[in-house]
């Protein structure tokens, strides 16, 4: 990583994935950091509904399992993900937003960026205590936000990334990142593990 001092931002060429439950304020921060490293932001969920919108192939086969909230196969994924960080403007570095979400995407990732000399950089997991996370989201008053409702979305989320995180927590690139306080507290956390 290399930082022209002086500028108001870092010139990192970093390349993330960021991981972490719903709720735990993940949007937001990545918005942020995106835009403090000036790195591309790939969120894969949004890229699959913009190719639902324009009912590309991919789009039209995706559209059964994002409709009925199943994970679309690995295969599918790894392809579009491998596509997209071929484009130019990923040279400057990206995060990673929604993928991987199983360990075979992450090995296939991982073995991609390999072979193109270019591996991941950091690897920064939201996380936050889930009965924060439950009263957080069941504040919001929609049908789907009921309290225990929103525990199995949750415990959901913890069965498929918890070997995720057993995957990355090895690998030397890898940061839990305390997500409880304000948006403040925790970008201040997470620039300290990205900012040289
Ligand atoms: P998200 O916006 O990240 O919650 O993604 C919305 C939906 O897109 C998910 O419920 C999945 O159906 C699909 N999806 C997004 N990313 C992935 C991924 N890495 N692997 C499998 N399915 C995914």
């Amino acid at each position: 990583m290399t930082r022209a001092s002086g500028l108001v931002r870092s010139v990192t060429n970093m390349r993330m994935v960021f991981l972490g439950p719903p709720g735990v304020g993940k949007g937001t921060q990545s918005q942020r950091l995106t835009t403090h490293l000036d790195i591309v932001p790939i969120s894969t969920g949004e890229m699959l509904r913009e190719s639902l919108r324009h009912r590309t192939p991919l789009g039209l086969k995706a559209e059964h399992y994002m409709s009925t909230g199943q994970l679309v196969p690995d295969e599918l994924m790894v392809e579009l993900v491998a596509d997209r960080l071929s484009a130019d403007d990923c040279r400057r570095g990206y995060m990673l937003d929604g993928f991987p979400r199983t360990v075979v995407q992450a090995q296939a990732l991982d073995q991609m960026l390999t072979e193109r000399g270019t591996p991941l950089d950091a690897v920064i997991e939201l996380t936050a205590d889930t009965e924060e996370l439950v009263r957080r989201l069941s504040g919001r008053g929609r049908e789907d936000d009921k309290p225990e409702i929103v525990r199995r979305r949750l415990q959901e989320y913890l069965r498929q990334t918890a070997p995720l995180t057993e995957y990355y927590r090895h690998s030397g690139i890898y940061h839990a990142v305390n997500g409880m306080g304000t948006i403040d507290e925790v970008f201040g956390r997470i620039r300290a593990i990205v900012d040289p």
